[in-house]
Order: C-alpha cells, then sequence, then structure tokens
C-alpha cells in the first residue's frame, strides 16, 4: 500500500507532468492578460441554406498569442471556463458579434443575416445573464432577432427551471436558441419538450460518419424527424463532402454548416453578396 503510494507520489514529479503543470499555469497567466491586451478576435463561418446561400454565420473564437500564434478555443475556453473567465471573455464575444450585427444592418444585402454566439454553461447562469445580452443589444444597435444564441445539453442536467425562464426571456425580446453538438450529451429527451429552443444543431461527429456507419445514421435521421415533429429549425455542422449534403437535404436537413461551404475566416475574408 505504502509502496503503491510512493509510486504515484513520484510520478507526480515526473520531469514531463512538472513541464505539462508548468506550461498550463502559463497559459492560464497569458489567459488572464489577454483580454486587456486585446489578442482576441472573432472568426466567422457561413451557414447556408437548400440553395447554398450564406443566410448567418457562427462566431468562432481565437485567441491570437503574442508567441504561440493563433490558440484554438478547443485549448483555451475549458481552461478559461475553470477560473471564470469565460464570463468576461463571453462578453466580449456578444459585444463584438452584436457590433457585426449592426455593421451588417446598414446593408439590404447583409441585413437578413444571423449570427450564432456560443454561449458557456458559467456564462448562462450568471444571475444578469439577460441583463447583459439586453444591454448589449441596446448598446450596440443590433437586432435581437438576428442573434442566435447555441448552448449545449449540459445546461439542462440541472437547474432547468432557472434555465426555461432565462430563455423564456430572451426569446420575448426576439432572441432565438440553438442547441449546439445535439446529440452529445447525456441528458434525457424529455427535457426538449419543455424548452423554448428554435433549432437543434446535429453534432459534426455524427455527420462525418454518416456515410459509413449505418447508426451514425439512424441518429441523424432520428435527429431530423425529432425537429419536425418539435417544430424545430435543424442545421448540420461539420459538413464537409458534396455526398454528406446531399444525403442530409435527401433526408429533410436544409441548413448546413461545414468546410464545404467556407472555413472560419476573419470578417473581411467572409464572401458577402454585396
Ligand atoms: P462548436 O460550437 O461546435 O463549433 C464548431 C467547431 O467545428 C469549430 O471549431 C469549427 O471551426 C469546426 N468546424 C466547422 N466546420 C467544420 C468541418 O467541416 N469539419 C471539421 N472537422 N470541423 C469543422 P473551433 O472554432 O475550433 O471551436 C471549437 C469549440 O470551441 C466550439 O465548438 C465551441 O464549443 C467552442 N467555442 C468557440 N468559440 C466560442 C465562444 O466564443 N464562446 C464559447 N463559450 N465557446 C466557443
Ligand atoms: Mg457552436
Ligand atoms: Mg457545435
Ligand atoms: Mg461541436
Amino acid at each position: 500500500q505504502a509502496k503503491q503510494a510512493g509510486r504515484d507520489t513520484l510520478r507526480f514529479f515526473d520531469p514531463a507532468m512538472q513541464a505539462r503543470l508548468h506550461a498550463r499555469a502559463r497559459l492560464e497567466a497569458d489567459l488572464r492578460q489577454a483580454l486587456a491586451r486585446n489578442e482576441f478576435l472573432l472568426y466567422y463561418q457561413p451557414q447556408v441554406n437548400a440553395d447554398r446561400r450564406m443566410v448567418g454565420v457562427e462566431a468562432l473564437l481565437r485567441w491570437q498569442h503574442p508567441e504561440r500564434g493563433l490558440v484554438s478555443p478547443g485549448e483555451f475556453i475549458p481552461l478559461a471556463e475553470e477560473n471564470r473567465l469565460i464570463v468576461p471573455l463571453g462578453d466580449w464575444v456578444l459585444e463584438t458579434a452584436c457590433r457585426q450585427l449592426a455593421a451588417w444592418a446598414e446593408d439590404p444585402a447583409t441585413a437578413g443575416l444571423t449570427v450564432s454566439v456560443n454561449v458557456s454553461a458559467q456564462q448562462f447562469r450568471e444571475t444578469d445573464f439577460v441583463a447583459r445580452v439586453l444591454a448589449t443589444l441596446e448598446r450596440t444597435g443590433a437586432r435581437p432577432e438576428r442573434l442566435k444564441l447555441e448552448v449545449t445539453e449540459s445546461l439542462f442536467v440541472d437547474n432547468r427551471d432557472e434555465a426555461r425562464e432565462t430563455m423564456r426571456l430572451l426569446r420575448e425580446h426576439g432572441v432565438s436558441f440553438s442547441l449546439d453538438d445535439f446529440g452529445t450529451g447525456y441528458s434525457s429527451l424529455s427535457y426538449l419538450r419543455r424548452l423554448p429552443m428554435d433549432q437543434l444543431k446535429i453534432d459534426q461527429s455524427f455527420v462525418l460518419d454518416l456515410l459509413a456507419d449505418e447508426a451514425c445514421a439512424a441518429i441523424v435521421v432520428s435527429i431530423i424527424t425529432l425537429s419536425q415533429s418539435l417544430h424545430l429549425e435543424v442545421i448540420a455542422e461539420g459538413v464537409e463532402t458534396e455526398a454528406q449534403q446531399g444525403w442530409l437535404a435527401a433526408h429533410g436537413c436544409h441548413a448546413f454548416q461545414g468546410y464545404l461551404f467556407g472555413r472560419p475566416v476573419p470578417v473581411e475574408a467572409l464572401a458577402l453578396d454585396t
């Protein structure tokens, strides 16, 4: 027993582990400075309809680190969620996305575009989340009808009543909600019945294996059917090939996002019909 514990303790001080802990601490320290240093930027990825016309974009956060270059959200969002930096960071994302919406509203060619913004559970659960979103819309002049908030199933595991109330209040003002990475969470489907949701977003892992794996295909068909029965919009993410789009369209999904239509890019690089 003691020998076992001794070995574990030794492993903790293993140099590779030490290096990883150090790197993580460095990244966290850098992350704390990054907002003030203006190192974040938003990329936008097109969302298209059946005619492949861009109808909206998803805003995806990037961190331009002075030494590391572009850091992807998969690396720093989990860290920001742990230390609650995600709250001010989420505010920045919302503000930036709403400014973009307001700018697009000036031109008839872009005025109809929607922007989907990812919202973390911690951010959503802040007691003043509704007030913050409404204040941001007001301040920027963005139309609430053009703003979609992407949330994940994890929000509804507990605090379901509070989540529903938050959504209800924002929807009253015209904001809509999309359920991101749908099908990958672990909560029961019954919560969907009572949530004021507008859109289901089929997770890219199902789209990836759609044509190779019958189980994936079956799950996607179920999600599309479910969205139709519940009168929800449905969008597929991670669409990379014509074959995937063709299959999805044939099975009733008419909104798409993925590399086939465009990668996430800075706003200047978006192909806008202006
Ligand atoms: P997500 O919201 O599910 O975003 C979709 C991810 O899939 C993005 O990764 C996007 O670049 C990638 N993607 C899009 N099309 C394709 C495709 O055709 N093939 C493949 N293989 N990938 C595709 P990204 O930008 O690295 O973001 C990763 C995750 O980080 C997001 O997943 C989201 O959960 C989170 N995230 C990004 N921006 C924000 C943000 O502003 N706030 C919060 N809270 N989370 C964010
Ligand atoms: Mg998303
Ligand atoms: Mg997603
Ligand atoms: Mg995803």
